[in-house]
């Protein structure tokens, strides 16, 4: 066989890196697609998309973008982002109350930020600490770079609050970093005061850089307060993320940005790894840039009637939960997701294939966010209206009166 002819029997194979990237969210969609295609209705309680359901985008952000494009803002953008939309979120940062700003950065949203941060972070063979669940963009990354995930626990039965001493015992000589999604992905829960202090502390004493993802800090649907952790810990090495996607309904945009703090000797070296990074891939989108000093410093109002609507979603789900045999739901109280937990005799993947294929309802498997051995739960996301909601609901309960009982 000549050299051609065998490459290609064999075609181009993908890296071995890449064989441990798992995205459990977009997986599924595949199956999703497969029966959408035989003409069934999918009831999709899986994408975090607002723009899927009944929000859109504020008016006056559109207006922005579409000027800078008639103005000619069309060339490349500064690497590290348009100056009037960085110095928007610097007093973003100060009314969060971050302080020792050492760097205020750009990203295509906020993942493309976790994943040049962890790049300029982590060798093969290091570790961070991800939470277990987890939004799955983490270990993804990780597994590319060839470094590890080193879950910790979420607790469950203490309101989804990372589990300190798991925390603890789970640091060794290559753990770099922590990550901590508050509110939380998919859990819905606000982390507290004294966690984060804790967490802060430790992170102090381990030398490890913290990995705030704050996207959805504007999303709460109670009274509770979000506090940011680099506003407890300003000494302490932090990139705190957020981003348009959610709180300014635009995920399609890809905007989102870090904020570095923390004593500069400390974070410093790391941080000029990250510069290189941010000005070896040019830099993202400059139209869209536009929008983030109207989105920040503009009309709120949007956020208040998200909120309203979440809000009944989330107690309507919270009533499902209650009332249904085999599930126990912890209360969310920021972002749009719930996490029950399903006390079934199988797993949780064939569980959410199962109720795709005979209920058109799709949601996802606990398992693919990572979980405690032994537990099952799945993912819903509430963006959906109520109606939508209540079918899913009865479709679920059906499902599992008829499979398990
Ligand atoms: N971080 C968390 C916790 C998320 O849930 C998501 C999206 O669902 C992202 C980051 C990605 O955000 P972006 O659209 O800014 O890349």
């Amino acid at each position: 066989m000549t050299t051609t002819a065998t490459a290609r029997v064999t075609g181009i194979q993908a890296s071995k890196r890449v064989e441990n990237v798992r995205y459990a969210i977009r997986d599924l969609a595949v199956l999703a697609d497969e029966i959408a295609r035989q003409g069934h209705k999918i009831l999709p309680l899986n994408i975090g998309d607002p723009l899927k359901f009944d929000f859109a985008t504020p008016p006056h952000m559109i207006a922005a973008v579409e000027k800078a494009m008639r103005d000619g803002k069309n060339g490349y953008a500064p690497s590290l982002g348009l100056e009037s939309a960085l110095e928007a979120i610097r007093d973003e940062a100060e009314r969060k109350g971050i302080r020792n700003v050492q760097s205020v950065f750009i990203t295509a949203g906020v993942s493309e930020g976790v994943d040049l941060c962890l790049t300029a972070l982590v060798d093969p063979g290091d570790n961070v600490l991800t939470p277990a669940p987890d939004y799955p963009l983490y270990s993804a990354v990780l597994a590319k770079l060839g470094a590890e995930p080193n879950p910790y626990f979420l607790d469950e039965s203490r309101n989804w609050e990372p589990d300190l001493e798991d925390i603890k015992v789970r640091i060794n000589a290559r753990t770099k970093a922590i990550v901590l999604i508050n509110p939380n992905n998919p859990t819905g829960n606000i982390y507290s005061r004294k966690l984060l202090e804790q967490v802060a502390e430790l992170a102090r004493q381990h030398n490890l850089l913290i990995i705030a993802d704050e996207i959805y800090d504007k999303i709460t649907l109670d009274e509770e307060e979000t506090i940011s952790i680099a506003s407890l810990a300003p000494d302490v090495p932090i990139v705190t993320f957020g981003g348009l996607s959610k709180p300014y309904l635009v995920p399609g945009w890809r905007v989102g940005w870090g904020i570095a703090s923390g004593d500069a000797p400390a974070i410093g070296p790391f941080l000029e790894g990250v510069h290189k990074l941010l000005r070896a891939r040019l830099c993202i989108n400059y139209p869209q840039q536009f929008a983030i000093k109207p989105a920040l410093e503009g009309p709120q109002s949007h956020l208040a009637e998200m909120a309203a609507k979440l809000r009944k979603r989330r107690d309507l789900t919270m009533k499902w939960a209650t009332l249904t045999p085999r599930v126990t739901l912890v209360k969310p109280t920021g972002a749009f997701y719930a996490f029950p937990k399903i006390d079934i005799p199988e797993d949780d993947l064939t569980f959410v294939k199962e109720l795709l294929r005979q209920k058109h309802v799709l949601v996802v498997n606990g398992s693919g966010f990572g979980q405690r051995p032994g537990t099952q739960h799945f993912r819903i996301v509430f963006l959906p209206e109520e109606g939508v909601l209540a079918r899913a609901y009865q479709a679920i309960t059906d499902f599992m009166a008829e499979r398990y009982n």
